[in-house]
Parts: structure tokens; C-alpha cells; sequence
């Protein structure tokens, strides 16, 4: 079909200066017809995003506090892009609307999503482009999910008829006209929406990085770019801490097979990394990507002739959901059961399910284990390759980290570890160096 949809993060259109990056990278191919902007993000790491802004003016008005203190460095973000730009487009008169609609009490995805709306509004004149405001195409139901089936429609519906648009991202609306936006960071679930409805060959998702790197440049100095990546592998290492992308933006491309670029802005002649549905032999690699997560607690049951007990993960794991704790992961061996579960779930609630799980599966023996981390060693290839777990495990032993825990999901792309909380950097370095 020749289309590209591509979608700007806020960083790339925090100023005019960023906004000419962004034309020049739109004009420079025809296919790019369809595009999502984000709200102006940070210039520079003691800004604010434009977004936070909003969120601040909503809570001003719900707290009976003046809108001008705040409502004022909104203005002056979009009438600054609008001057140094030179466009002749009076933004002011939005402005006010945006602001008079606020001081009556418009709700807080109305305040959140005015951001992606005005931005798309300067971008739409900026490049030429017909503006369409996402609440047309993005069809939520009242209870606030999205109606995907009645959102492929109305994109099919509207944009069918518009060769070259804007549409904002982050937001759309109910049948009724209230504006509902998604998760923070999700101009990028709109840009995969808008890519599945148009049947877009390539959908581009246009940051400050090159792409997704194979380690977390704060411990590895350096680390490669992963140029090709799979929608699983992702995930496995998304739900461990790296993520760029926001998680909800997979599944509509996934479904239709399109591919998603994660490109540069600063720095458009970089390849990026690409994600897509099954990385052929050249594009994959034994090991694609390394990450993990600290504070974890490891609760270890053991008890004799566990195996033939009937139920007995069943119980642990209601205790669990009673308490109202998800769990991450559960090793088990013949008489033994692990449940890894974050801090951040756990809270104050260990010592009460430690009582619950002993007085309803009598073990043998329970032991909290605190202060864990977990790294994950994940790669398409490591399944059709031997010896990938021994030189995970090798490369820990060479650095001295001690391995608490080792799991292998049965899909194969993942190797599991839990160590230390205090042996964690030197952990991901070690795997990282035997990889590379
Ligand atoms: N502007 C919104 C946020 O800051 C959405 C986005 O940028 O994707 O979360």
C-alpha cells in the first residue's frame, strides 16, 4: 500500500528546532503520509514536558487555585514554536479555548491531551498536511477502553479519504465526546493504531536513541545496537525494565505484521533497531538483548513428596492473589517451589503470607530470601544453539557473582537468573562481555 506512518515523541518536537528535523524527515519520502505527534517534551533535562504542564493546570482548577501562573508556560511553549518557525497561524485563539474549556472544569484527559492536540494542530500547518483530531478515529467506550473494532473503522473511514495527515497521538473520545487518552507515553499505541488501520508496510517510531541497545548503557559502556529484534524477545525484555516503546503499542501492529523502526531524530541516517514478527538467520543473533531488574524476594517452599501433592502450587499461589500480589516468576524442582516476587508488590505483606502459606501447605521448610535481582539473558537463537546457558553461567562464575536461582521459560528465548541485589552490575557486564 506504500505507507509509512510515522510518530514523533515528544522530544522531537520540544522546539522549533526539533520541529525542522522532523519536516525535513517527513518530506524525504512520499510513503511517510501519516503522521502522529506527541506533546512538546523536555529541551533539555530541567524542562518540563508540556504534558505534566496540563496535568498541573487540571489540578490548579480542581484545587480552586489561578490557571495564569501555570496556564502561562503552556502558552509560551506553542507560541514560541509557532514564531520561530515563521508560520503565519494563530495559535493564540486555541489557546484560549484550550484555557476557557479548563477554567470551566473540562476533565483531566481533556487537560492531558490538549498538548498532542495543539502540537498537532502547528504541525499539520507546519508540513502541509490535513490536521485530523484523533477523537474521530480513536473510539473509546464509556468505561474508558478502546473499542479497536469501531477504531479500525474509523480509520479506514477517515483517513481512506485523506492522503497526507496529522493526527494527534495519546488521546480520542467515547461516543459521547469525552476525551480519553491512553497511558502516559502512549502517542505510541496511537501510531501503531493509526499503522494497522491505514495498512501501513512500516510503521516508525521516531525517539531520541538509535534504537533499543543489547544492555543499559548506565552499567555497560558502549553496548551494541540490536538492529533487528522480535515482538517475544521485546517483551521478554521489556517486562524486565528496557523498554522504549510503550508496551500496548505491540499487539495492532503484531496482528497485521507490520514492522515498527525505532529511528533518531537527531540523527535520521542511523538504521535503528527493528522490531518484527521472526528475525531471519542473519538478523539474529544467539543472544539479542540483556536486562534486568533489582529488588526482588525469593520465597522458597520446600517440602518432601511435594510432587504427588495434589493443589499444592494452587494454594501458594491464591494466598498470593488474596493478598492482592502478582508474582514474576516460580522455579520448582521435585520437593521445592520459588515465588519471585518484586518489592514494589510485596510491601508489607510478607510476613502475612509467610503465616498464610505455612498454616495452609504445612512445608517442610520456607525461606524468605531478600534483595535479589534478576537478569535476563534473552535471544531467538539461543534454541537451535548449545551451550548458551553454560556461558551465561560461566561468565557469572568468572566474575565472582554467586547464582541464587536459574529458570529457562519453555519458549527458549530466555535464560533467567536471580543473584545478588549488590552483584548486579557486575552480573550484566559479565553476560554482556561473553556476547558481544
Ligand atoms: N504526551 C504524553 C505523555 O507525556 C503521551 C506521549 O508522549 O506519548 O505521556
Amino acid at each position: 500500500m506504500n505507507i509509512v506512518v510515522t510518530k514523533f515523541g515528544g522530544s522531537s518536537l520540544a522546539d522549533a528546532s526539533q520541529f525542522k528535523k522532523v519536516k525535513n524527515i517527513v518530506l524525504a519520502d512520499k510513503k511517510r503520509r501519516y503522521v502522529v505527534p506527541s506533546a512538546p517534551g523536555k529541551r533539555n533535562s530541567k524542562d518540563k514536558k508540556v504534558t505534566d504542564l496540563l496535568y498541573l493546570c487540571h489540578a490548579h482548577v480542581e484545587t480552586g487555585i489561578a490557571l495564569d501562573d501555570v496556564f502561562k508556560y503552556v502558552k509560551e511553549r506553542f507560541i514560541e514554536i509557532v514564531e520561530e518557525l515563521g508560520l503565519d497561524y494563530n495559535i493564540e485563539k486555541h489557546l484560549e479555548i484550550v484555557k476557557k474549556d479548563l477554567e470551566a472544569g473540562a476533565s483531566k484527559g481533556y487537560a492531558a491531551s490538549r498538548g498532542e492536540y495543539l502540537n498537532g494542530l502547528i504541525l499539520a500547518e507546519y508540513l502541509g498536511y490535513e490536521f485530523v483530531d484523533a477523537q474521530r478515529v480513536m473510539i473509546f467506550d464509556e468505561d474508558g477502553t478502546l473499542d479497536s473494532e469501531a477504531t479500525d473503522k474509523a480509520l479506514k473511514d477517515v483517513l481512506g479519504n485523506i492522503e497526507r495527515a496529522v493526527i494527534p497521538g495519546f488521546y480520542g473520545a467515547d461516543r459521547n465526546g469525552k476525551i480519553i487518552t491512553f497511558s502516559r507515553g502512549g502517542s505510541d499505541v496511537t501510531g501503531a493504531l493509526v499503522s494497522a488501520g491505514t495498512g501501513a508496510e512500516l510503521y516508525e517510531n521516531w525517539t531520541d536513541v538509535s534504537g533499543f541497545l543489547m544492555a543499559d548503557p548506565r552499567i555497560v559502556e558502549n553496548p551494541e545496537t540490536i538492529s533487528h529484534i522480535t515482538y517475544k524477545e521485546l517483551r521478554e525484555l521489556s517486562y524486565m525494565g528496557a523498554s522504549v516503546l510503550h508496551e500496548e503499542a505491540i499487539f495492532p501492529v503484531l496482528a497485521a505484521g507490520i514492522p515498527i523502526n525505532i529511528k533518531n531524530t537527531n540523527s535520521p541516517e542511523d538504521k535503528g533497531t527493528f522490531i518484527i514478527e521472526e528475525t531471519n538467520e542473519k538478523q539474529s543473533k544467539t543472544v539479542t538483548g540483556i536486562a534486568g531488574k533489582k529488588d526482588f524476594t525469593v520465597i522458597s517452599i520446600e517440602k518432601a513428596m511435594m510432587n504427588s501433592e495434589l493443589g499444592f502450587c494452587r494454594k501458594v499461589l491464591s494466598i498470593l492473589e488474596m493478598n492482592d500480589v502478582s508474582f514474576e516468576n516460580m522455579p520448582s524442582s521435585i520437593d521445592t517451589v520459588c515465588v519471585v516476587i518484586s518489592d514494589s508488590e510485596l510491601r508489607n505483606k510478607k510476613d502475612r503470607i509467610v503465616q498464610q502459606i505455612k498454616k495452609a501447605c504445612d512445608p517442610d521448610s520456607i525461606v524468605v530470601h531478600p534483595n535479589m535481582a534478576l537478569i535476563a539473558t534473552v535471544g531467538k537463537g539461543m534454541a537451535q544453539n548449545k551451550g548458551v546457558a553454560s556461558k551465561v553461567f560461566t561468565a557469572l562464575t568468572k566474575a565472582d557473582v554467586n547464582i541464587r536461582m536459574i529458570d529457562q521459560g519453555s519458549s527458549e528465548i530466555n535464560i533467567l537468573v536471580g543473584i545478588e541485589n549488590d552483584d548486579f552490575e557486575k552480573g550484566i557486564k559479565a553476560i554482556y562481555n561473553a556476547f558481544k
